[in-house]
C-alpha cells in the first residue's frame, strides 16, 4: 500500500509540471482565437514536444495511446485549424509527404538521406541567398533551404569496418 502511496506522489509531481504546460498551450490557442478542442491540445502538445518533423499519422500513432478515440481524420482536422492560426506549419521536404512543425521562425532544415532524420536549422546558420539573381519578373516573397546529407548516427554507422 505504501508503495502505491509514493506512485501517486511521483504522478502528482509530474502532473504539476504538465498542468504548467497545459496552461501554457491553452493560453496560446485562445489567444489565436481557437477554440480549446481536445483534439487541437492534444495535437499542438504532441508537436510542441517533438522536433522530428513528423506525419499526421506518426502525431495519430504517439496520440492514440493516450486518446484511443481519435480518428485519423480529427488529427488532420486539427492540424488544419493549427496551421490557419499560424501554429503550426507543414514542411515537404520529400515528395507527397506532409510532415509538420510547430516551430513556425523562419529556420531551414537539414535531411539525412540515409535514415530521415529531419532537424531544424537555425536561420542564421546559412548565409543570406541573393534573391536580386531571380530573372526579373519573378518577385520572391519567401524562402527556405533543404540541406540533403547524413546525420552523424549514420555516418558512424556507415564507417568501413571490413574493407568494402
Ligand atoms: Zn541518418
Ligand atoms: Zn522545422
Amino acid at each position: 500500500m505504501k508503495a502505491i502511496a509514493t506512485d501517486y506522489r511521483g504522478i502528482w509531481g509530474i502532473m504539476g509540471e504538465k498542468q504548467q504546460q497545459s496552461e501554457e498551450i491553452v493560453q496560446i490557442l485562445k489567444s489565436k482565437g481557437l477554440r480549446v478542442t481536445p483534439q487541437r491540445f492534444a495535437v499542438y502538445a504532441n508537436l510542441r514536444s517533438r522536433s522530428d518533423h513528423p506525419t499526421a499519422e506518426q502525431i495519430w500513432t504517439d496520440l492514440n495511446r493516450d486518446y484511443p478515440v481519435s480518428s485519423q481524420a480529427t488529427i488532420y482536422a486539427a492540424l488544419q485549424s493549427l496551421r490557419e492560426a499560424g501554429l503550426v506549419r507543414s514542411v515537404l521536404l520529400e515528395e507527397g509527404v506532409s510532415r509538420y512543425d510547430a516551430n513556425v521562425e523562419k529556420h531551414h532544415h537539414f535531411r539525412c538521406q540515409c535514415c530521415g532524420m529531419i532537424e531544424d536549422i537555425p536561420w542564421n546558420a546559412l548565409n543570406e541567398i541573393n534573391l536580386q539573381a531571380l530573372r526579373p519578373g519573378l518577385v520572391a516573397q519567401s524562402y527556405e533551404v533543404r540541406v540533403e546529407g547524413i546525420c552523424d548516427r549514420c555516418s558512424v554507422n556507415q564507417r568501413p569496418e571490413n574493407g568494402g
